[in-house]
């Protein structure tokens, strides 16, 4: 498991409005940060008030719900990260 914990029975599916990283979140909500914007923030700018409201860029796309969907997704997405072969269902 790369996006969160082994036994993960629900998760939410987002996709930044930034940088279109999708990614997987054992937190659920409307929007929430994305992971890579959010380390750009840190690194280069640090947070203030304006740049804290941009980093939660990312929108909920699906709730994903049962352990056997959330490795499913979460195996796809970690492929499409390191670049291995993976299909779309
Ligand atoms: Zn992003």
């Amino acid at each position: 498991m790369y996006y969160v914990e082994d036994g993960c029975e629900r998760c939410g599916y987002y996709e930044c409005q930034k940088c279109h990283t999708r990614f997987l979140s054992q937190y659920i909500a409307p929007v929430c940060k994305c992971p890579d914007c959010d380390n750009e923030v840190d690194m280069e700018i640090g947070p203030d008030d304006e740049m804290a409201e941009e980093t939660t860029s990312a929108k909920l796309i699906e709730v994903i719900e049962g352990k056997e969907n959330v490795e499913k997704y979460d195996k796809l997405l970690s492929l499409a990260i390191t670049g291995g072969d993976y299909d779309w269902l």
